[in-house]
């Protein structure tokens, strides 16, 4: 890079607390990219993985199946909403989304409608940055312009308006159902991050938006493609984003919080009437990756869900949520701040002004935190058990840095 940005070296990490080699602690606001829901070298999470590599850090997974991958399976559909009861294991989420779409590809495929192969999506989404999951990012943050010759034109409508809490205007999904009425016959599937929509706009809209479109996607026999890589496992108040809206997608797809922050992994799901259409005269998923369901990651993942549903962590993130709120909503005395937003343990403090990430980084560096803004936004989501002073030494960083 030209011009690039500070990097500070790492040396260790613990709790929620990053060590720079030069001694510096910082206390984490960003969870790794919402990965790192119990901080860092958790002792139960540890002893996991030691656990699992004195039996083996890997084998195939074709031919040949394993316990962590069996029981994490089990948990997976036993704790995801309702009717998800089969599981294809990858290495991440940008994976776990090509996944799915495939899935939905070939459901129609096996169905005898083969011509129901695009898909519909909302502007402002993110969902991965391989090829068919940039193809359904936001056309104008999501890299469009650049790719343009190469992505699969998919179909787009305007990103959810009524914030959560509220119902839908009327009206609000008059646009999805044209689109619906008028190309329904070449869509497989809807796809959207429920609730959250995450890296393309850190914007929590309304739950009654999310059950429309899983009415709509009834209505027009199109397929649901939940992708709740960033939301799931707690960090909406809900263990799944869908759960505010009490849907169930066809398809649903997991990844960064799965393993605690530990490994790679990522996990789709899908319905028993999705899997038997495909598996119908003799049909496979044709997917394979080599680390498919890596024990290790399997093994940290079930030890990650365990802590997780055996802790408060409902009660805990219920207090993250007040205290974001109590502290973030002062922020907008500043002439700088736009907007601010608070649902679970997620707090957004959305400028006017795009940030400059330099002085950005180093303002936080500087003030013991690690908060990484992108475009307007600053925010946090920090690991849950951040203890009520380490969140208000965040939050007060946020509270300076807007002035
Ligand atoms: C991070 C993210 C992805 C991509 O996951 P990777 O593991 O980075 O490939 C996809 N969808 C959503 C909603 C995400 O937040």
């Amino acid at each position: 890079m030209q011009d690039p940005l500070p990097v500070y070296p790492v040396s260790h990490a613990g709790g929620v607390r990053i060590f720079l080699e030069d001694g510096t602690a910082l206390i984490d606001g960003m969870s790794s990219w919402w990965s790192a829901i119990h901080g860092y070298r958790h002792p139960v999470l540890d002893a996991a993985v030691k656990a699992q590599l004195d039996k083996m850090a890997h084998v195939m997974f074709g031919g040949l199946t394993h316990e962590p991958a069996v029981e994490l399976g089990k948990l997976l559909v036993q704790l995801t909403p309702p009717g998800l009861d089969q599981v294809f294991f990858s290495d991440s989420g940008s994976v776990s989304v090509e996944v799915a779409i495939k899935l939905a590809l070939q459901y129609w495929i096996a169905a005898g409608q083969s011509g129901k192969n695009r898909l519909l999506t909302v502007r402002k989404g993110y969902h991965g940055d391989t090829f068919a999951a940039m193809a359904v990012c936001d056309p104008v943050t999501g890299m469009h312009h650049l790719f343009n010759e190469v992505l699969t034109r998919q179909l787009f409508v305007s990103e959810p308006q009524t914030a959560f809490g509220s119902p839908c205007a009327a009206g609000e999904l008059d646009g999805m159902r044209a689109t619906l009425a008028s190309h329904h016959q070449q869509i497989a599937a809807i796809i959207l991050e429920p609730i959250v929509q995450g890296a393309g706009r850190m914007y929590f809209y309304s739950a009654d938006y999310l059950r429309q479109v899983r009415a709509l996607c009834d209505e027009f026999n199109v397929l649901l493609i939940a992708d709740e890589i960033a939301t799931g496992f707690g960090r909406s108040g809900k263990l799944f984003a869908c759960e505010h809206a009490g849907i169930s997608p066809d398809i649903l797809c997991v990844g960064k919080a799965l393993t605690g922050g530990y490994l790679t992994l990522a996990a789709t799901l899908c319905t028993g009437q999705v899997s038997r259409m495909i598996s119908r005269n003799g049909g496979v998923l044709m997917h394979g990756p080599t680390f498919m369901a890596n024990p290790l990651a399997c093994a940290v993942a079930v030890a990650s869900i365990k802590l997780l549903v055996n802790s408060p962590w409902q009660q805990r993130i219920a207090a993250i949520e007040a205290q974001l709120h109590s502290e973030l909503l002062p922020c907008l005395d500043s002439a700088k701040v736009a907007a601010v937003r608070v649902l679970g343990a997620i707090g957004v403090v959305e400028m006017k002004e795009p940030v400059a990430m330099a002085p950005a980084q180093r303002f936080f560096v500087e003030h013991g935190v690690w908060i990484r803004p992108f475009g307007k936004l600053v925010y946090l989501m920090p690991p849950y058990l951040v203890s009520p002073d380490d969140l208000r030494k965040l939050t007060s960083a946020i509270h300076q840095f807007v002035q």
